[in-house]
């Protein structure tokens, strides 16, 4: 790492205390028991419901990135066959990790939690520069949205114990590397995420 260039802004950083989100991507019923189920993501619920409690206990957000489609609409659909429709017991996020009060629920049309989405004006409103992804799939809608974390200037960490794939556990695994080689992602177990700076500490550096 060379000297930064703008040494004033990193101050800014620290002071003003940048924080961790948890994003819960796709962890709904059509996916995990419904017409698209995805075999591994019901052994993932348990690590993902700790680290809800984890980020909630911290006063840090959790934020549910869920897919929502318009049936005869969304061009997706053409490639997938319908899944998650706007409304239906398929697009509602699983009852073992119902959203709570204060977590927020970003609704989304395509692959990535960013596209045509606020999620990045939430997390710049919440004063996060680090995502922890969980959730399905790795391959598709995890990775997207690492990608555009990542070009977004986000930091990105992989819980590994906590991600799942159609293509089992050997895709899971190749798609969590890809994300660490390509968009520089830390891969850590759930029990390893370090939230991050506590609510307090951002209010009173
Ligand atoms: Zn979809």
């Amino acid at each position: 790492m060379g000297e930064s260039l703008y040494p004033n802004l990193e101050n800014l950083n620290q002071v003003s205390g940048l924080a961790t989100a948890l994003l819960v991507i796709d962890m709904l019923n059509d996916f995990v028991s419904g017409r698209m189920k995805c075999g591994d993501a019901a052994k993932i619920i348990p690590k993902i419901k700790a680290l809800t409690e984890v980020f909630r206990n911290k006063g840090l957000p959790v934020i549910y990135i869920c897919d929502t489609h318009y049936p005869g609409v969304d061009r997706e659909l053409e490639l997938w066959g319908d899944h998650a429709i706007a409304g239906t017991w398929g697009a509602e996020v699983v009852d073992e990790l119902k959203p709570q009060e204060r977590d927020f629920l970003v609704r989304k049309r395509r692959y990535s939690g960013f596209f045509q989405t606020d999620l990045d004006l939430l997390l710049r409103e919440l004063k996060v520069d680090r995502l922890a992804l969980t959730g399905i799939d790795t391959n598709i809608c995890v990775r997207h949205t690492a990608a555009d974390a990542f070009f977004k200037g986000y930091r990105v960490a992989v819980v590994k114990d906590a991600v799942a794939s159609w293509d089992g556990v050997e895709g899971n695994e190749k798609g969590i590397n890809y994300m660490s080689e390509i968009y520089g992602a830390e891969t850590l177990e759930a029990e390893e995420v370090e939230p991050g700076l506590e609510k307090g500490d951002r209010a009173n550096p």
